[in-house]
């Protein structure tokens, strides 16, 4: 029995829909046993700025700050594209991400048996893979800009990593794997690019505290072609930034519709940022057709990873499984033959089967 603090970022489009059917789907497990999750909303994103003119009040930050963790919906729509980049909603996600210090982004991409016919693969086997990204360092934030080069003016990006940075990242994965099937694929570039070769040292050193976790080296262009060709090869994948960006889209496609996909961003207290991996999906808004599937299963990673409560994140994946077992669909992963169900309704299934 725990009291747990949850600062709700509902934001713009189909968040705050998804948002109130994870809060639903946590009252329900709060009854059943016999938990409080208090839920106060920071209000950030598109809705911010129209309200405020800033995608990231300060008192919105602090209530992020002061919660034992978040929960978002998703922040965006195409008005907001023309605004200068510090007044844009997505600005409020890098800054939260950045206030709480999230190094870790956990994107775990898992095939129900129900949903074996969205996949795209024709054979995909067993899918069950955690990728691990570095969140906060890498090229995304090296130094940038524009310059005089030999073909005119050129851009260009700095990719740097440090010791320290991805030694954290390391100890996140191998910890993870130590929880999973204990295997950590390690992605780099080492065969061209110094940061990789860095980076392969440092995990490589880290994975000496981690014996009974088995470490694999795959380079980048291999790992692509590792995930099409055979996913279920993978337990938990670490990598950094730019090459976590790109695979953890590509794992996630593997598993189909990207309304069932849920993410947490962490580091080394218990406290993260919890949401799915879409976005705001503004066409859909607000006609009770989005999926909710993706930000309850994100609540269920807050239990889990944020709370401790196994046994409770377990009863709400049992029962979104069940409920897609029983043959509940939404729009998005739409099948012959089986009704569609409203964001509503399939929240109440799930909530029925807890
Ligand atoms: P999106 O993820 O919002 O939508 C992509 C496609 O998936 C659309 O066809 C959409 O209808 C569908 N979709 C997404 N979530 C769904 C759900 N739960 N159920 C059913 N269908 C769903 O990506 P986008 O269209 O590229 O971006 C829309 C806005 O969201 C943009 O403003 C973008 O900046 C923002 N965005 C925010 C986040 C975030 O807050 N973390 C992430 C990505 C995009």
């Amino acid at each position: 029995m725990g009291i747990y603090n949850i600062a709700v970022i509902k934001g713009d489009g189909i968040g705050p829909e998804v948002v109130e059917s994870a809060m639903d789907v946590l009252t329900k497990i709060g009854d059943r046993y016999s938990h409080t999750f208090a839920f106060n909303e920071s209000v950030c994103g598109g809705v911010a700025y129209d309200r405020y003119g800033e995608p990231l009040p300060k008192e919105s930050l602090d209530i992020c700050l002061m919660s034992d963790s978040v929960l978002l919906g998703a922040v965006g729509g195409y008005q907001y594209d023309n605004l200068p980049y510090e007044k844009r909603p997505e600005r409020a996600l890098l800054g939260v991400r950045k206030e709480m210090g999230l190094y870790a982004n956990l994107r775990p991409a898992k095939l129900f048996s129900a949903l074996s016919k969205v996949c795209p693969l024709k054979s995909p086997g067993d899918i069950d893979l955690l990728v691990v990204r570095e969140l906060i360092g890498g090229i995304y934030f090296g130094e940038k800009g524009m310059r005089q080069g030999k073909y005119g003016s050129e851009g260009y990006d700095i990719m740097a990593y440090g010791e320290l940075e991805v030694e954290r990242i390391a100890r996140v994965a191998f910890e993870l794997a130590q929880k999973r099937r204990g295997k950590v694929s390690s992605i780099d570039k080492a065969n061209v690019l110094k940061t990789s070769g860095l980076w392969r040292k440092c995990v490589h050193d880290v994975h000496s505290d981690y014996p009974d976790v088995q470490l694999e080296d795959v380079l980048v262009d291999n790992a692509a072609m590792q995930l099409v060709r055979e996913p279920s090869q993978f337990d938990v994948i670490v990598t950094g930034n730019l090459f976590g960006d790109i695979l953890s889209d590509l794992s996630a496609m593997c598993v189909g519709s990207i309304g069932i996909l849920p993410s947490a961003s962490i580091n080394e207290t218990t406290r993260g940022l919890y949401e799915p991996i879409h976005g705001s999906a503004p066409t859909i808004a607000g006609q009770n057709i989005a999926n909710p599937i993706a930000t309850i299963l994100s609540a269920a990673m807050m239990l889990r990873y944020a709370f401790n409560l196994s046994d409770e994140a377990d009863a709400i994946e049992r029962a979104v499984d069940k409920t897609l077992n029983e043959g509940a669909r939404t729009a998005d992963l739409r099948e012959e033959g089986l009704p569609v169900l409203g964001t509503k309704e399939m929240t109440e299934k799930i909530i029925n089967n807890i």
